[in-house]
């Protein structure tokens, strides 16, 4: 009870995309201000992940952390950091959860205290055999305080056998198999990691007299970092004052970079393997606008990761690009539950159109992708309400049809509407005139990587990491369904 008549419900605003689970930054600065500059970093990360936020600070002798529940601006907004977190290496964090419940015990950074010293770790992506290695672990004795794949590598670390760091992170990384990267922090070393597939994006940049890694380089203009590389699949990268070290802990796996960073999750000012995701996404638009030549008035996206392949629909087809919606940005992540008779304003407090713009207007309106349909069919609903004369959906990605098993949550394959339905059965379920998606051919080559060095599963179910392989099996029971290739000839 939140006080007199009020009752907080705290669920979240009906939404229908995918969740990106967590980003991650990283800094060694001696001199700097490291807990500023990361708080700065997880800003520029805030869409990742909105759950939780955390910064662990080495000085040297000891790792000290503040984290919380919410936003960054909530955990870090009143601004005391320098007081309580001085040092010279950090890492931060935010969170959204799809393995391991929404509570602080598993908001990250981690911070551990072992044979060797102390260790802080911060984790994005999934891994496939996590649940097993935490069986094996704790039929070894090990005791657990978190439901997070994060702490599973810090056993690891603890049980090397190494008391070198380095040595034990590189032993400990080696078990792994999955989508991850980490940023970890040791007494006087920040450590890298990414995965041998590099499905979960990481790149290094250079800041005065010191380095960052972030899970996307838009952090990088935030702190004032140039980009130097990204983090290759299977390499760990040790920053320490003797400079920067790199080693492989796994080499000739296929590169499997998700699709999906390009397609809704990244920012657009991010770049990806050098390429610029709004550009990304606006070759989208205008291959789909290609694949589909739709009679209409005016061109409208979803805001915001859809603007942009919007403006690539509009263009193509030489039609006017205009706002027809409005998206609230201040309601957070939860808010009290309306009564039923109200409930259905739930999707316009968020989103809202403008009338003087659709109403009778063909309108086209784009929108990254389709997850379970419930949102699309708002979104329709809301245009026609406001006057559209016929509303004509453009999907910038092909139908979902598989779920993720690597850090993504898009509800398991029974909830996928591209799993159950044709697109004509879509576009009716939907309300829509008329639906187009985008091939999946055309998707590879507006992104314009090759194809054999992305992850598209979810769109194909060609699994980089077998999905019937042993260590996938928890993610398997977890979604209750069967994996594995249908045959692209690209993956195992
Ligand atoms: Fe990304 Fe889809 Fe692959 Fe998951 S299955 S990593 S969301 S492309």
């Amino acid at each position: 009870m939140a006080g007199g008549n009020t009752v907080s419900y705290g669920l979240d605003i009906p939404d229908d995309k995918p969740r990106e689970e967590c980003g991650v930054f990283g800094i060694f600065m001696p001199g700097g201000a490291v807990a500023q500059l990361t708080c700065y970093g997880l800003y520029a990360l805030q869409h990742r992940g909105q759950e939780s936020a955390g910064i662990a600070v080495s000085d040297g002798k000891k790792i000290r952390v503040e984290k919380g529940m919410g936003l960054v601006s909530e955990v870090f907004g009143r601004g005391e950091l320098k007081q309580k977190l001085d040092g010279f290496a950090a890492v931060g964090h935010v969170r959204y959860s799809t393995m391991g419940s929404s509570h602080l015990v598993n908001a990250q950074p981690l911070v551990f205290r072992y044979h060797s010293g102390y260790l802080a770790v911060a984790h994005n992506g999934n891994l496939v055999n996590g649940h097993e290695l935490r069986h094996q672990l704790e039929a070894g004795g090990s005791i657990f305080q978190t439901t997070t794949d994060s702490e599973v590598i810090a056993h690891l670390i603890a049980r090397s056998g190494e008391t070198d760091p380095e040595k034990a992170v590189y032993k400990a990384v080696k078990n792994l198999r999955g989508a991850f990267t980490f940023v970890l922090l040791t007494g006087d070393r920040l450590i890298a990691m990414r995965d041998p597939h590099g499905i979960r994006p990481l790149s290094l940049g250079k800041v005065k007299d010191g380095y960052v890694f972030a899970s996307e380089t838009c952090a990088f203009d935030t702190v004032g970092a140039e980009f130097e590389r990204d983090v290759e699949p299977g390499e760990m990268v040790v920053i320490d004052r003797g400079g920067v070290r790199s080693s492989r802990f796994s080499e000739g796996e296929s590169q499997a970079l998700c699709i999906f960073e390009f397609i809704y999750f990244a920012r657009p000012d991010s770049n990806l393997h050098g390429r610029n995701v709004h550009q990304a996404r606006k070759n989208l638009g205008r291959r789909l606008a290609a694949e589909h030549r739709v009679v209409a008035d005016i061109v409208t996206g979803v805001p915001d990761s859809s603007l942009s392949a919007a403006s690539g629909v509009a263009e193509a087809l030489g039609l006017p690009y205009e706002m027809g919606f409005v998206k609230n940005r201040y309601i957070g992540r939860t808010f009290i539950q309306p009564a039923q008779e109200i409930r259905a304003l739930g999707v316009q407090l968020k989103l809202n159109p403008i009338r003087q713009i659709v109403s009778g207007k063909r309108v086209i309106m784009v929108d990254d992708s389709i997850v379970r349909g419930t949102t699309s069919t708002r979104i329709v609903e809301m245009l026609r309400n406001a006057g559209a004369r016929e509303v004509h959906v453009l999907i910038s990605s092909p139908p979902v049809t598989h779920s993720c098993f690597y850090g993504i949550d898009t509800s398991t394959t029974s909830e996928l509407i591209g799993a159950r339905l044709n697109v004509a059965e879509i576009a009716r379920c939907i309300g829509a005139d008329s639906l187009g998606y985008l091939s999946h051919q055309g998707m590879l080559e507006a992104v314009g990587l090759p194809a054999e060095s992305m992850c598209t599963a979810c769109f194909s179910g060609c699994y980089p990491i077998q999905a019937d392989h042993q260590p996938g099996k928890y993610a398997l029971e977890k979604s209750g369904e069967e994996g594995g290739c249908d045959g692209c000839g690209l993956h195992v």
